[in-house]
């Protein structure tokens, strides 16, 4: 791979520790890393060299939550509208039906993820973390062992969550018990995904992370168990999803606590704990949540489909938590586009009871979904455009027509734009997008794959009710 110049980019926003923005700076890329940044660098012919005129260049965007095998399972018309339970319900039914019509398979799995992978990239997305819990009849079958595959062709970052459900209704869980699997199978396959495929080395392409599904779907003793297993590895993480509306009731009513007490309790109030959702906490625990050093991923989008309403993404900041940027799975989002949902969280927070200094700057979204999500994922080594950091890089053409008239490229990237279509995007300093197309793979022939691989039946008489 010979090394590549972006050259002259015009506006750069690097979110190091300086947060420094430049015009008409220069990015040298080496192998796998940035190795210089400054204006008018000089480099020999050996050199790749792109033109960066135009270009809004930003580290690569960071996804801190997502369940890719949810992209075959979007745009339902009856559940537009559907509020978590009946949501989570509906989600469980058709992922069995698919499975009992054999469309659940790790092919299919594969073939959709391998879609919101190639999304994901297009819409400058470098990293990805995903949770995958769903294993039918407590059996391990390859669903994670294929998405690594896809994240390897793709050229995606994959941070693989090996989630689970280990709390069907036969133990006073919420989940059907033929979706759950036992504690020591989980651990089982854990330990087998970690030996395969972690890598804890900086830059590594490939990580797995420990992601029990929640507090209402998996045991105490699954949290512990995991706890303990992250503790013997290196750069394991440990992530789930906690206050989620739903989560409070049941804790206290199972366990009597609340449901960050419920993770106290267990081992989960360390610096390699991220969160997902984080919607209706407790205020008074914000600052344990800072206190811990857990991750908080912000997931604007299905918390306002869910009619979930903000989590206190203010109060969080102010607290000195670490948060970063998500967008969930596709059954409660529609899609992986990442700067979209950075977009609706801009002006979702525009509240009228709190002063407009208060509302989230565009810049500061950006760097939450960068910077912020590295550090939810226990990355030191992506999130910034920096000397010596990964080369992830994602940038976007600024002089097409939809930006005309853009006085601030941070800001009318965020808010402006028919389309949030990355032009460049690198990966460990691999092309992976350029011109607007993905060139690891051809997305066209993605896209009919994965659309083969769980039917779509639509039925528009759904939406009269
Ligand atoms: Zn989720």
């Amino acid at each position: 791979m010979p090394d590549t110049l972006i050259r002259n980019i015009s506006h750069l926003v690097t979110f190091d520790e300086s947060d420094r923005e430049l015009e008409g700076a220069d990015i040298l890329v080496s192998r796998q890393r940035i190795a210089a940044v400054g204006h008018g660098l000089e480099v020999d012919d050996s050199v790749e060299v792109i033109d960066g005129q135009g270009l809004l260049v930003l580290p690569g965007l960071i996804n801190g939550h997502q369940h890719l095998y949810q992209v075959g399972l979007r745009s339902f018309a009856e559940l537009e509208r559907a509020p978590i339970h009946p949501w989570l319900t509906a989600l469980h039914v058709k992922t069995l039906y698919l499975w009992r019509q054999g469309h659940y398979t790790p092919a299919s799995v594969g073939a959709v993820a391998r879609a919101g992978m190639v999304e994901s990239l297009l819409g400058g997305v470098t990293t990805v973390a995903d949770q995958h819990y769903v294993f039918v009849e407590g059996k391990t079958e390859p669903f994670i062992e294929e998405m690594i595959e896809g994240a390897l062709e793709t050229g995606i970052r994959l941070h693989a969550g090996r989630g689970s459900m280990t709390k069907g209704k036969n133990r006073g869980g919420v989940v059907p018990d033929i979706a759950c699997q036992s504690i020591d199978e989980v651990l089982r396959h854990s330990q087998e995904l970690i030996d395969k495929y972690h890598d804890p080395d900086p830059l590594a392409r490939i990580r797995i992370d420990l992601a029990p599904c929640g507090v209402h779907t998996d045991e105490p003793e699954m949290y512990r168990e995991f706890a303990r297993l992250a503790a013997e590895r290196p750069e394991i993480g440990m992530h789930t999803h906690l206050y989620e509306v739903i989560d409070t009731g049941f804790c206290v009513d199972t366990y009597g606590v609340t449901p960050w007490h419920f993770l106290v309790e267990n081992g989960w109030n360390n610096d390699r704990v991220w969160l997902a959702h984080m919607v209706d906490p407790p205020h008074e625990e914000i600052p344990e949540f800072a206190q811990a050093g857990v991750g908080i991923v912000h997931l604007i989008a299905p918390d306002l489909r869910m009619g979930w309403g903000l989590a206190p993404l203010r109060k969080y900041l102010d607290a000195g938590c670490k948060v970063g940027f998500g967008t969930t799975g596709s059954a409660s989002n529609d899609g992986c586009n990442q700067l979209g949902d950075i977009r609706l969280a801009a002006l979702a927070h525009r509240d009228m009871q709190m002063p407009a200094h208060k509302w989230p700057r565009a810049y500061e979204l950006l760097r939450l979904a960068t910077r912020g999500s590295a550090a939810c994922l226990g990355r030191h080594d992506l999130g910034a455009i920096e000397v010596g950091m990964a080369a992830d890089i994602a940038a976007w053409d600024m002089t097409t027509v939809d930006r005309v008239g853009v006085h601030d490229a941070v800001i009318g990237l965020v808010l402006g734009g028919l389309s949030d279509r990355a032009s460049l995007v690198m990966v460990n300093g691999e092309t992976v997008v350029r011109d607007g197309r993905c060139t690891t793979v051809d997305e066209d022939a993605i896209a009919e794959v994965a659309r083969q691989a769980y039917p779509v039946r639509t039925n528009p008489q759904r939406r009269r009710s």
